[in-house]
C-alpha cells in the first residue's frame, strides 16, 4: 500500500507547525519543531513568501498530513463533501474526524493517528460490537467504538489511555476508559476541530 515516507518531523518543519504525528515525543522537547523551527531544505532559515496559490497548497498539505492521508484519499472524500448539504470546507473536516482511525486517537486508544491506522488495521477494534479494520471506516452518531476483548491487554493500547489525559477528549466523543469503549455522542461540527486548520482554502485550491 502506498504511503508518504517523509519523516514525520520533517512534515511538520515544512508546514511550521506541530502537527502531533509522532505521539508522545512531540510533547518533549525533542520534538523537531522545538529544536529546529524552521522549515528544512537549504532555504529554510530564509525569508519564505507564499503567493496565493502557495498558501492554499500548504494548507491542504498540512490537513492531509495532520490526518495522514495520501492525495488520492484526500480528492476523494472533497468530492464526496461537495456532494453533500451544507459548506463544503466544514463537510470535509467532520468526514476527517469521522474517520475510524481519528476517532481510535482522539479517544485516546493509540499516541497517534499513524499508530490508530496500525491498530485498526490489525483488528484490534471492533464498532458495535463487530469488528472493522477499515482505517476509513466512516463512524455515525450512536456508533460504539470499543478494543475488542482479545486485544484490551495490549500494552500500548494501555499505554497510551494512561497518557490521554495531556490531550483533550472532544465534546462529540464519550470515552468509558475502564471498558475501552468510546461513544459518538454527535457528529462533529466545525466548532468541535479546534486545530488551527482554514479549509477554504483548500475549497479554493480544488476549485480552481
Ligand atoms: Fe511534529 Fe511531533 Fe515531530 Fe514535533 S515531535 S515535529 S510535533 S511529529
Amino acid at each position: 500500500m502506498a504511503r508518504n515516507t517523509e519523516s514525520v518531523c520533517r512534515q511538520c518543519r515544512r508546514e511550521n507547525q506541530k502537527l502531533f504525528l509522532k505521539g508522545d515525543r512531540c510533547y518533549t522537547d525533542k520534538c523537531g519543531i522545538e529544536r529546529r523551527g524552521y522549515p528544512p531544505g537549504q532555504h529554510g532559515q530564509g525569508r519564505i513568501k507564499f503567493s496565493e496559490y502557495g498558501l492554499q497548497l500548504r494548507e491542504k498539505q498540512k490537513i492531509k498530513r495532520i490526518y495522514g492521508l495520501l492525495e488520492s484519499q484526500f480528492r476523494n472524500l472533497f468530492e464526496k463533501a461537495e456532494r453533500m448539504k451544507g459548506v463544503t470546507g466544514s463537510n470535509l473536516l467532520s468526514m476527517l474526524e469521522r474517520r475510524l482511525d481519528n476517532v481510535a486517537y482522539r479517544s485516546g486508544f493509540a499516541n497517534s493517528r499513524s499508530e490508530a491506522r496500525q491498530l485498526v488495521r490489525h483488528g484490534h477494534f471492533a464498532v458495535n460490537g463487530r469488528k472493522v479494520n477499515i482505517p476509513s471506516y466512516l463512524v455515525a452518531k450512536g456508533d460504539v467504538v470499543e478494543i475488542r476483548e482479545r486485544s484490551k491487554s495490549i500494552a500500548r493500547i494501555g499505554g497510551a489511555l494512561e497518557a490521554v489525559k495531556r490531550r483533550e477528549i472532544p465534546q462529540w466523543l464519550e470515552l468509558d476508559a475502564a471498558n475501552m469503549k468510546s461513544k459518538v455522542r454527535d457528529l462533529p461540527s466545525r466548532d468541535d476541530i479546534t486545530a488551527p486548520m482554514q479549509e477554504r482554502l483548500v475549497v479554493e485550491l480544488y476549485s480552481k
